[in-house]
């Protein structure tokens, strides 16, 4: 039986510890302050802009909504960042992805200024992240690392296989562990032999995108499992890119999906937000 790492617990003791710090930040005259940018009404991002609203509002930090026609420019766009870059009384700006097809995602993430990326998708933020300076890291894999801290999870010295080489998940996270002193192998869809590779690792990190891929013929016994993926089976329930009931039999420690790595990303995203407000 895996000890089960409860995202939900974790992510809740950031964020009340990100309330004091904000609280703290008030009584000194300072007011952390987000920009969301949502360009369109798909279905999606509206459900995600409205948790992270729901998130600032429990944290005590201003949220400025921009939900703007999907018909809205790359130019439009492009100068609604403008002005947040400038405006000192902002300190996070967030442009809720995909942008619809006419705009360029990659323009629309460059022209965010880096003291202001909380998603930690600038190529300065990426830079900074691989050169081991400080910078915004993206907020799904700095979650992981948390959830691993959090569990008392050794890093250091650790056999850390991540599955996926996404911009945003794979490699910020193979970084992450590097910088945590795990000695780190990233698997990808042309990697050959993944079963094999994947049963070295005492650290597990699944960000692929195939629901339930990963059974137990991955999984090293007692290895640590970290399950990034989410999906909705046959019958309509969520799950992730590893079949949890196959591998947490024979792991030491597993997220579960809904629970785990999700409930992070929200928190880490407030962290960010609030060290942008510190500096
Ligand atoms: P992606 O599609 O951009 O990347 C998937 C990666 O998996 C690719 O690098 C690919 O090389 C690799 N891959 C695909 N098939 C493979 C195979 N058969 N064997 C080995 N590697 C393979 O996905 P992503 O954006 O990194 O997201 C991964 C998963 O995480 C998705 O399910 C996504 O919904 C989820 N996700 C969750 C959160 C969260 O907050 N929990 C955040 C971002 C993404």
């Amino acid at each position: 039986m895996a000890h089960i790492i409860d995202g939900k617990v974790i992510s809740k003791q950031i964020k009340d510890e990100l309330k004091e710090k904000v609280a703290q930040l008030k009584t000194e005259g300072k007011e952390v302050c987000l920009a969301v940018i949502q360009v369109g009404n798909d279905p999606a991002s509206t459900v995600y802009v409205g948790n992270k609203k729901k998130a600032c509002e429990y944290i005590g930090i201003k949220s400025l909504a921009y939900e703007i026609p999907e018909e809205t420019t790359e130019e439009e766009l492009l100068g609604i960042i403008d002005k947040l870059n400038k405006d000192d009384s902002v300190h996070g700006i967030l442009v809720q992805l995909p942008v619809p097809e006419h705009i360029d995602e990659e323009k629309i993430i460059n022209a965010i200024s880096p003291s202001k990326d909380v998603d930690g998708f600038h190529p300065a933020s990426v830079g900074a992240l691989s050169i081991g300076q400080k910078g915004f890291v993206s907020c799904t894999p700095a979650g992981v690392i948390q959830l691993l801290k959090r569990s008392n999870i050794e890093i250091a010295g650790k056999e850390c296989v991540v599955i996926g080489r996404s911009n945003i998940v794979g490699k910020p996270m193979s970084m992450l562990l590097l910088r945590e002193n795990g000695t780190v192998t990233i698997c990808h869809s042309r990697t050959k032999d993944l079963k094999e590779v994947c049963k070295r690792a005492d650290i597990l990190v699944v960000a692929i995108g195939k629901p339930k891929m990963i059974d137990a013929s991955y999984v090293k016994e007692g290895a640590t499992v970290i399950d990034v993926g989410i999906h909705r089976d046959e019958s309509g329930k969520l799950c992730g890119d590893v079949d949890f009931d196959s591998v947490e039999p024979i792991a030491g420690a597993i997220t579960p999906v809904p629970g785990g790595v999700g409930p992070m990303t929200i928190a880490m995203l407030m962290n960010n937000c609030v060290e942008a407000g510190m500096n």
